[in-house]
């Protein structure tokens, strides 16, 4: 499985910074082989970062979208309007879900665009802190799962990103184990929501405080695709070690 590295860089940079950012991290990233790496700026630099990096090895991505194709949907960004700009986009991150009261449906309605946009849609699944205490770990995320996929056939373009709520952020990223097993257990979901080749084709990263110190012990594991990274994307150095631990995994 290629190894996918994606760069979350959440509401940070100005045009200018993330013009800066991407030239920045740009030959370090584009001289790695082997593995996808994606940044996913905010909209308002996509255009801009698109023409930075046209030639490289670095892909684009979003961080949301709306599901309509055009309307009167204020503030929105539709999937045809990232389709000629990105290749990936972020959906159901736990920020949406959050702040912005993004659910099952919605999140639903937002994949549906996506792929028949032509978009790679990044679907993000994860349990909040008290619910991994009271043990709903794996309820949650196969309800998420579920309602997220609900009638949409399988696309081997979507990925999966685990990311545990209470791992966001924090510093305190899931153990390799625990991330590794609640992967497996998507697997089995992914299993019986399509078939097995479905299962082991789909790529599921982790996200959640990863750094450039934990990630190779996260992605090394058997069943971690890559990460979604944060905070850590932001540095140019830490993202391209990130990128280079992947790298260095999938030569092994
Ligand atoms: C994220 O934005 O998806 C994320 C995992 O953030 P962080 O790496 O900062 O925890």
């Amino acid at each position: 499985m290629r190894i996918l590295i994606a760069g979350n860089w959440k509401m940070n940079t100005s045009l200018s910074e993330a013009v800066n950012l991407v030239k920045e991290m740009l030959s370090g990233l584009d001289e790695v082989t082997g593995v996808d790496k994606v940044i996913c700026p905010p909209f308002i630099s996509l255009a801009a970062i698109k023409e930075i990096i046209r030639g490289s090895s670095v892909k684009l991505g979003a961080q949301n979208v709306y599901f309509e194709e055009k309307g009167a949907y204020t503030g929105e960004i539709s999937p045809l309007m990232l389709s000629g700009l990105c290749e990936f986009v972020i959906v159901g991150h736990s920020e949406r879900r959050q702040y912005f009261k993004e659910n099952g449906e919605l999140v639903n309605k937002k994949i549906r665009a996506a792929l028949k946009a032509g978009l790679k849609p990044i679907l993000c699944v994860g349990e909040q802190l008290a619910e991994n205490e009271a043990g709903q770990t794996e309820a949650v995320i196969t309800r998420q799962l579920k309602s997220a996929l609900e009638n949409i056939a399988y696309n081997s373009e979507l990925v999966i990103a685990y990311e545990p709520v209470w791992a966001i952020g924090t510093g305190r990223a899931a153990t390799s184990e625990q991330a590794n097993n609640i992967i497996g257990l998507i697997r089995n979901n992914m299993a019986k929501l399509y078939n097995k080749e479905s299962a082991e084709q789909v790529r599921i990263l982790y996200g959640g405080s990863v750094t450039a110190a934990n990630a190779t012990e996260l992605i090394q594991k058997p069943e971690i695709d890559g990460a979604l990274v944060g905070g850590a994307s932001l540095k140019a150095n830490d993202f391209i070690s990130i990128v280079k631990q992947a790298s260095a995994i999938t030569q092994t």
